[in-house]
């Protein structure tokens, strides 16, 4: 008898068969390639990158290269993987994406108590532990069975903003203000431009170099997520009627209305991150970081998420799920991966390593485990159930998620200590998983 069977083998599922099964629990994976494939996924082999190579930077001052560490002291199968199949890329951990890919299949299909079943799964198994990890894009009749289970908030998203680190940005040129001084009267963050500065700004908008649209990415732009450069194509003053308007937003320091106003809204109740009001984009990374940080105030900012649009299909985790990555209205039922609400490939592994352990738990009738919160793994955790549930939205794993350090400390040293405490709570909750 199978006893916990996942749904998927992507980043998420494969490293959490490989925690559950390492613990002595047989798991059945369920992955639908090399039969049918997402818009985005080509090779059949298992734990596919579908886009970049990278797995960003390995740096401890990036909460992205704490979560690698952590994952590696933890005995994660990906990081295996990553580590073997490495190409040179700097300061980051870049792979080979056929070697990663192999590498993990290998290990998965050798492992005596995983058996891996290839066919598109189009219900949620009635009975029994079950892991889904099916993805951003998941297939659509599982999506279809999901929301059932999970009601209307099941979201489909088109268009993303990026989000900046408070720390990052010039507040001698920002200053705080709602319109007309509404709602808390400075609950936005305003980036003032002169006409030259947003002159100059739309020129380069329309110069940049955009990411070209995939078949599965031709979807309806609702007019609330319209990207900003098609704002920008559709005439010269029409950001400045749109998302930056200035209109009720009088900088403090001059008593006059800036000729356009770029808005900050807070991301997280700490007030660590913004968000870049209404600047859903499709330009490349690099010219985004370029683009955007010809923003007044924005010029040495920090980009926590840059923005991206593609078919994302994820739950409302912090409404839904436990800290052990439990549907809380069905806890036999786990969710990890992307569909969870995290973002990216190391983020994705993360969530399935905590789900698979848990899930494994669960059939070993063992008490399941919730990461500290000063790690890594456990911002993952933190991010996934205190999320704002009215604005819940994907997010790279960063410092601003991790509980403030006691005392004073310097801001250049802040992320060396914040990486230091983790490792030691990682350390010690570690002896007990
Ligand atoms: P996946 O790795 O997608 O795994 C899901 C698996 O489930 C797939 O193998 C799929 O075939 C299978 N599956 C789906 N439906 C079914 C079904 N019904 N039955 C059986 N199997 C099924 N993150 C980054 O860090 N860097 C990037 O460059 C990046 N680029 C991205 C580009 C795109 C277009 C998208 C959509 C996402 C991107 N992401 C990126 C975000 C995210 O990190 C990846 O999507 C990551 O692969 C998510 O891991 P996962 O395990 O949740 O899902």
């Amino acid at each position: 008898t199978r006893e916990l069977t996942i749904i998927g083998g992507g980043l998420a599922g494969c490293e959490a068969a490989w925690q559950a099964a390492e613990r002595g629990v047989r798991v059945s994976l369920l992955e639908m390639k090399p039969l049918a494939y997402s818009p985005a996924h080509h090779l059949p082999g298992l734990a596919e990158l579908v886009c970049s190579n990278s797995l960003r930077g390995e740096s401890m001052e990036n909460a992205v290269g704490l979560l690698k560490e952590e994952l590696r002291r933890a005995g994660s199968l990906l990081m295996a993987a990553a580590d073997a199949t490495r190409v040179p890329a700097g300061g980051a951990l870049a792979v080979d994406r056929g070697l990663f890919s192999a590498f993990v299949t290998e290990r998965i299909e050798n492992h005596p108590l995983i058996s891996l079943v290839r066919g598109e799964v189009t219900d949620i198994p009635p009975e029994g532990i079950v892991v889904i990890a099916s993805g951003p894009l998941t297939s659509d009749a599982l999506a279809e069975k999901i929301m059932a289970l999970t009601g209307p908030k099941l979201y489909f998203y088109d268009a993303i903003a990026p989000i900046v680190a408070a720390e990052s940005l010039d507040m001698n040129k920002v200053f705080r203000a709602s319109r007309y001084g509404k709602g808390d009267g400075d609950d936005y963050l305003n980036c003032p431009m002169t006409e030259s500065e947003y002159e100059h700004f739309v020129d380069a908008i329309l110069a940049a170099e955009k990411v070209p649209a995939r078949d599965f990415e031709k979807v309806v732009h609702f007019e609330g997520c319209m990207p900003v450069e098609e704002m920008a194509e559709r005439g010269r003053e029409t950001l400045r009627f749109g998302p930056l308007k200035p209109v009720g937003l009088a900088d403090p320091r001059t008593g006059q209305e800036p000729h356009a106003v770029v808005q900050l809204r807070a991301e997280n109740r700490e007030g660590t991150m913004f968000n870049l009001v209404g600047f859903q984009t499709k330009l490349t990374y690099p010219e985004q970081r370029r683009v955007f940080r010809m923003i007044p105030g924005l010029e040495n900012a920090e980009f926590v998420r840059l923005g991206s649009m593609h078919r994302n299909t994820f739950i409302n985790a912090p409404a839904l799920l436990a800290p052990t990555f439990q549907l809380k209205s069905d806890p036999r039922i786990f969710f990890a991966g992307q569909i969870t609400g995290v973002e990216g490939y190391v983020e994705s592994t993360g969530s399935g390593f905590l789900a698979g352990i848990n899930a494994a738990r669960l059939v070993r009738g063992d008490e399941l485990l919730v990461p500290p919160a000063a790690t890594a793994l456990g911002a993952l955790v933190t991010h996934i159930t205190n999320a704002d549930v009215k604005h819940f939205q994907p997010m790279n794993v960063n410092y601003g998620l991790f509980p403030p350090l006691e005392g004073k400390v310097k801001k250049k040293e802040r992320r060396g200590k914040l990486a230091e405490r983790a490792m030691a709570e990682l350390d010690r909750w570690i002896g007990t998983v």
